[in-house]
């Protein structure tokens, strides 16, 4: 594990994993300032990827190890490079602030795939430090992974959007679907799972939840407006189903069967996976009887990550929300892993972390 000196006079405030225990407590450091766009950070949501770092399950963390990607603040100072933003723009800041702007994928705005991404937190930038995120006071990043928060939509449920959102946004566009009248199923109603309801009813799909929990059920249908709500361990329910749904996004992130869900597609019908799940089995008669298709995707682009805000401030499409202190992160972080939320921990970084 690399060391890292700890001043008391850091610029930024934060809180930071110190070991992998995970557990965090206050913690000071030096960011760059006077290039790019300076942002004072005001709220930041919590990811499952925190939960993976702070207690260093991929075995490369680097500590003092401050998370958070899902970034909303006030621009406080720009470059003088710098064109798309000026003092008091609101600002998001993702998963990822750096790549080599310069190749294939980059050029199309695919700058997730790009090889020289770099991670918003416990990346390696460019400059050989460890990158920090955003349970911090401010942050400093170049324009191009800065997205415009439009007038009038809440800093505090724009940060969902750029981990959450964006992360079934783009698979649905990149596979049209934003096709009304078509059926969508979504497996799981975690933060992924009850954005990809709220997208799904905007493009005008016919929403079905997939869930392993029958208490999910009112939820479901009258607080995010879904069509139908499907137990996945009742036998009865799922054959109901099969052969009936256009597209299914898949946000589980634990191990679960294919087969069953894929099934429930018709005749090229496909299934994004959005989650990690440890292996995927699928029996091949599933998918070539049924010519379906199983498509992964990881985050979003710059230019996706935009139109996908733009999207939710024109729709009106808000996620929902547990506005938290930051003393209060590690209890999250333990709820978050006892899925005990609804349906994303935004920490109020503004009013909390002095
Ligand atoms: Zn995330
Ligand atoms: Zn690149």
């Amino acid at each position: 594990m690399a060391a890292e000196s700890q001043t008391e006079s850091g610029n930024c405030s934060a809180w930071a994993a110190k070991d992998p225990s995970g557990v965090l407590s206050p913690h000071s450091f030096n960011r760059r300032r006077h290039d790019d766009v300076s942002l004072r950070i005001t709220h930041c949501g919590v990811c499952y990827a925190d939960v993976i770092w702070t207690k260093n399950r991929h075995n490369d963390s680097v500590y003092p190890l401050v998370p958070g990607h899902e970034i909303a603040g006030v621009v406080t100072e720009v470059g003088s490079d710098v064109k798309g933003f000026k003092l008091g723009d609101h600002v998001a800041v993702g998963t990822y602030v750096n790549s080599c702007r310069d190749c294939d994928n980059c050029n199309s705005f695919l700058d997730n795939h790009c090889s020289k991404f770099v991670f918003t937190f416990n990346g390696v930038d460019t400059d050989g430090t460890v990158t920090k995120g955003g349970y911090s006071s401010h942050i400093v990043v170049h324009e191009r992974y800065c997205y415009k928060i439009p007038d009038g939509y809440p800093l505090e449920k724009a940060a969902p959007l750029v981990c959450a959102g964006i992360t079934v946004y783009s698979p649905m566009m990149r596979h049209n679907m934003n096709q009304p009248g078509k059926s969508l199923g979504v497996i799981g109603l975690g933060g992924l799972g009850h954005m990809a309801v709220k997208f799904g009813k905007a493009f005008g799909l016919k929403v079905t939840v997939l869930s392993t929990s029958e208490s999910k059920r009112d939820e479901a249908i009258s607080l995010l407006g879904a069509d139908n709500f499907v137990v996945s361990s009742d036998k009865t329910q799922m054959e109901s189903l099969k052969n009936s749904l256009d597209f299914i996004v898949d946000t589980a992130s634990g191990d679960h069967p294919f087969d069953p869900y894929l099934t429930l597609l018709k005749v090229r019908g496909l299934m994004a996976l959005v989650g990690f799940p440890g292996e995927i089995r699928v029996h091949p008669a599933t998918l070539n009887l049924g010519a379906r298709t199983l498509s992964g995707s990881v985050t979003g682009g710059t230019k996706d990550t935009q139109e996908m805000i733009n999207f939710c401030a024109a729709n009106k499409i808000y996620p929902d929300i547990e506005v938290i202190k930051i003393d209060y992160i590690n209890e999250a972080l333990e709820r978050l892993v006892n899925r005990d939320v609804r349906y994303r921990f935004v920490i109020d970084i503004e009013s909390s972390l002095k």
